[in-house]
């Protein structure tokens, strides 16, 4: 039977990717050799790292200026690396609290400087994104979480703002066009929307990084990964293979603009499903809806125990909502076919004729 996976993360990969990945991992480029047995130093792997970061410049249509690195840590590290290469010692930065990963970037950050929460809804489950203050005066920069997996919600573009922008971008990179020129740092985990766990996306400004007076360990310097080409210490091949192999993918599909236009269909059909079936509600207030995750729920509980049946029968994978909000999560990153979201689509409606 097929499996529609909706997963929120790790999640689906383009099946093309999945084989090729597979093939790879027994015999690498005809070698003989497995990709994970090989040097990180080996031309053939250098070349795969050149490619991830060359393809992600033209994708996302980085400015000059900018340098891309796939290191380790997840966008968990993330959220500290970013105060550490550009909040300056003894200064400020502004941060919207849109969601739990926005909530632990505020956390991470504050073991190093004044950190103004400009914006929160967490006092409605983070139900929609928030108006924001702007930066307090001084501010290095304005930090957000692009979509926030967890509630189901986005902003609806880039946040206008006085100081240059930083964002956790691990669940919408790739989604959708955006001009990167306002930012100075955007960093996504890769197994939201473009590989496995293992690996995680920093697009920076090499000209702003850096400058904040204060001792950067190594590994969170961003300066030092970037005279190394993301090879200061061996990076996971792995992951970062089958994400350049994502990026091909991307490319190959009609670029990011195509997966923009594909993920507003998909997110068009399911939102309208929830809007008109008399069963079901969503989450997310209309205005801040996620074209990534739409987090819905049943009104009357009582009809759970046979919706959970008929989408498993169905061969619907992976939409049961985070612990958080409960209900139910249907993750529609790129690679997830329009049909999947159809089929869910049917067992919501055969729900309604049945229930
Ligand atoms: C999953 C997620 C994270 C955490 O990523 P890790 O790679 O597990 O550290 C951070 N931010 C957002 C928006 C996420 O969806």
């Amino acid at each position: 039977m097929k499996i529609h996976n909706f997963s929120a993360g790790p999640c689906i990969l383009p099946e093309t990717v999945l084989n090729d990945a597979a093939q790879a991992v027994s015999n690498f480029n005809g070698s003989g050799l497995s990709l994970v047995e090989i040097s990180h130093r080996s031309p053939d792997f250098v070349a795969v790292m050149e490619e991830a970061r060359t393809l992600t410049k033209e994708l996302l249509n980085l400015p000059e200026r900018f340098d891309v690195l796939f290191l380790q840590g997840g966008a968990s590290l993330g959220f500290l690396t970013a105060a550490y290469n550009f909040l300056p010692e003894g200064g400020k930065a502004a941060y919207i609290d849109s969601g739990t990963w926005a909530n632990k970037a505020v956390k991470e950050a504050k073991h190093l400087g004044g950190i103004s929460v400009v914006g929160t809804s967490k006092a409605s489950n983070y139900d929609h994104i928030p108006a924001a203050d702007s930066a307090p005066a001084g501010s290095s920069y304005l930090h957000y979480t692009s979509n926030n997996t967890i509630f189901g919600t986005q902003f609806a573009g880039t946040p206008e703002a006085s100081v240059p922008l930083i964002a956790d971008m691990s669940s919408d990179i790739f989604s959708r066009e955006f001009d990167a020129n306002p930012f100075h740092l955007i960093y996504a985990g890769a197994q939201k929307n473009m590989g496995p766990a293992g690996t995680v996306m920093y697009a920076f400004d090499t000209e702003a990084a850096g400058k904040t007076g204060r001792s950067i360990p190594s590994y969170l310097d961003l300066q030092v990964h970037a005279s190394k080409d993301s090879m200061f210490n061996t990076p996971s091949v792995f992951p970062v293979y089958v994400t350049m192999l994502t990026l091909r993918w991307i490319k190959s599909m009609g670029g990011v603009k195509a997966m923009e236009i594909r993920n507003a269909e998909k997110a068009g059909l399911i939102y309208a499903e929830i809007d008109r079936n008399p069963l079901f509600e969503g989450h997310a207030a209309i205005k801040s809806r996620s074209t990534m995750n739409a987090t819905f729920r049943l009104i009357d509980d009582a009809h759970a125990t046979a919706f959970d049946a008929m989408w498993e029968e169905a061969g619907v994978s992976g939409i049961k909502g985070h612990r958080s909000v409960g209900g139910y999560r249907a993750s529609m990153y790129n690679a997830l076919p329009k049909e999947s979201v159809q089929v869910l689509i049917d067992v919501m409606k055969e729900l309604e004729r049945t229930a």
